[in-house]
C-alpha cells in the first residue's frame, strides 16, 4: 500500500518570525490519518527551529538537499548525518534547480540519495524534463534515464525511496501539467519501479500544484501526492493540499 504523501520546499524562503507562523499553523491545525503524511522541506539553517516547533506533531520535516560525501573538507556543505541531527525524515535530492544551477549529475543525485539513506533518511528524488524537451517528445526517455540512474545505483535500497515527477517547467510558472498529462509519466515510472522490485514507492507530482488543482491531480491512479513549493509558503494552501 503506498503511503500519500505532501511535502513543501520552501526553497530559500523564509525568516525565524515568518516560519514561526507558519510552523505553528500546521502544528495545531494538521490532522493526519493513517497513510497519509504532511512535511516541510526547509532551509538548513531553519531545521532547528522546525524541529522545535514540529517535535510530537505528525508533520514531518527535511532539508533540500545534502552533500554527497560524509565529512571533510566541502565548505558549505551540509551532510546527511547533520540533517538527521536535527530529527528530520527527509532529504530533497536532485531537484531541478540544483541540477541546473548546480550541475547535479544524476550520478551525484544517486550519491546524495545513498548519503541520505545511510543517514537514515528518506530521499525525495526529483526528476523531471524541460520544456523543450517535452516539445521534442523526449519526456519518458529523459524522466526514465533520471528514474533509472537512481534505481540502479540504490539497488536493494530502491523500495526505500520517495520520489517527485516535476515537469521543470511547471515550477514556479502557474502552469500545471493536467492530470492525464502527468498521470502518463508516473504510470511510466511505475512501471520502471514495479521492474526494479519498487513497486510501493510513493511518486509525487511537482509544479504549480495548489488548493484548487490538487483535488484532481491526486484522483489520479499513479499520483500519490506532492511536492509543493510557491504555495507550501502559505498555510491555507499548503494545509488546503494536504487535506485533498
Ligand atoms: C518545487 O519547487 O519543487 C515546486 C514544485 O515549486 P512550485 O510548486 O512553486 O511550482
Amino acid at each position: 500500500m503506498r503511503d500519500k504523501l505532501v511535502v513543501g520546499n520552501w526553497k530559500m524562503n523564509g525568516s525565524l518570525a515568518a516560519n514561526a507562523r507558519l510552523l505553528d499553523r500546521l502544528a495545531c491545525e494538521w490532522r493526519a490519518t493513517p497513510g497519509r503524511g504532511l512535511a516541510v522541506c526547509v532551509p538548513s539553517p531553519y531545521l532547528a527551529q522546525a524541529q522545535a516547533a514540529l517535535r510530537g506533531t505528525t508533520v514531518a520535516w527535511g532539508a533540500q538537499d545534502v552533500s554527497e560525501h560524509a565529512a571533510g573538507a566541502y565548505t558549505g556543505d551540509v551532510s546527511a548525518a547533520m540533517v538527521a541531527d536535527f530529527g528530520a525524515r527527509y532529504a530533497i535530492v536532485g531537484h531541478s534547480e540544483r541540477r541546473t544551477l548546480h550541475g547535479e549529475t544524476d550520478a551525484i543525485v544517486a550519491a546524495k540519495a545513498r548519503a541520505a539513506l545511510a543517514a537514515g533518511l528518506t530521499p525525495i528524488g526529483c526528476v523531471g524534463e524541460t520544456l523543450a524537451e517535452r516539445e521534442r517528445g523526449e519526456t519518458d526517455i529523459v524522466v526514465a534515464r533520471e528514474v533509472d540512474a537512481l534505481i540502479t545505483a540504490l539497488g536493494a535500497d530502491s523500495p526505500r525511496i520517495v520520489l517527485a515527477y516535476e515537469p521543470i517547467w511547471a515550477i514556479g510558472t502557474g502552469r500545471s501539467a493536467s492530470p492525464h498529462d502527468a498521470q502518463a509519466v508516473h504510470a511510466m515510472v511505475r512501471k520502471r519501479l514495479l521492474r526494479a522490485g519498487a513497486g510501493d514507492v510513493s511518486i509525487l507530482y511537482g509544479g504549480s500544484v495548489k488548493a484548487a488543482n490538487a483535488p484532481a491531480l491526486f484522483a489520479t491512479p499513479d499520483i500519490d501526492g506532492a511536492l509543493v513549493g510557491g504555495a507550501s509558503l502559505d498555510a491555507n494552501e499548503f494545509l488546503s493540499i494536504g487535506r485533498a
